[in-house]
């Protein structure tokens, strides 16, 4: 069976300005989360004082196939270690190489989840988002996720050191998730906050709610995020 191999990267706004990656669709069972970042940019919610880099489908043969990995059966979001493990990350890593980022924002869904969440890798010199993400999707009245111990976050809870779990947030140290994800695959994020981007979230969608509303909680996720990078980023100088 042929699948569908090109990625899409997009680019929109004035290049001088400092610019956001927008990435969706590392995980093909998660399909809301690319026809979220469309629906974004088609309602023009993409705020005006940045540019944008975007990738919104990043496993289209997974897409195709609705599974999480890639046709080879790789999850694309432990391959960006190094040059990058899985043609997708390669190409992401090639494309990218000698740019740099205001923010980074990697949508997902969770398919068990019932409320949204995000996963947030926090660096000393950098202000946190998370909490207003989470206080705007809570104001929207849209449920964020009560994660526990038991609840799967994709990674072994008990070994990954000094992560914190709150109400809608996976609250990370980022250079423990940086040695956690060293030998098990570098997620998309990580590789950007290690040298791309200063800072950088994962946002998601709650898999067992309705598309639109898992449409919504991201519109609302980025649309937050934006507006509060957007208060700071006239404070600091281009990177
Ligand atoms: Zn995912």
């Amino acid at each position: 069976m042929g699948c569908a191999r090109t990625l899409l990267a997009a680019e929109v706004g004035d290049v001088r300005l400092p610019c956001i990656m927008l990435a969706a669709g590392t995980h093909g069972n998660e399909p809301a989360a690319s026809w979220a970042l469309l629906n974004i940019v088609e309602s023009g919610l993409l705020h005006p004082a940045f540019s944008y880099r975007m990738w919104p489908c990043i496993n289209p043969s997974g897409y195709e196939l609705e599974t999480r990995s890639n046709a080879e059966g790789s999850d694309i979001n432990r391959s960006f270690s190094g040059g990058g493990t899985t043609p997708e990350a390669k190409a992401i890593i090639t494309s990218n190489r000698d740019r740099r980022f205001f923010a980074s924002f990697d949508l997902h869904e969770d398919p068990e989840a019932a409320g949204f969440y995000c996963f947030e890798p926090a660096r000393p010199d950098q202000p946190l988002l998370g909490d207003q993400v989470i206080k705007a999707i809570d104001e929207a009245g849209f449920p964020l996720q009560t994660l526990s111990a038991e609840f799967d976050l994709g990674y072994e809870q008990d070994v990954m050191p000094n992560a914190r779990l709150e109400q809608g947030r996976v609250l990370l140290d980022l250079a423990s998730e940086l040695q956690y994800f060293q030998e098990r695959g570098l997620p998309f994020t990580a590789y950007m906050l290690r040298r791309a981007s200063r800072c950088g979230l994962t946002f998601e969608a709650p898999g067992t709610r309705s598309w639109d509303e898992r449409i919504s909680v991201q519109r609302v996720a980025i649309v937050r995020a934006l507006s509060e990078l957007a208060k700071v980023s006239s404070a600091q100088p281009p990177n």
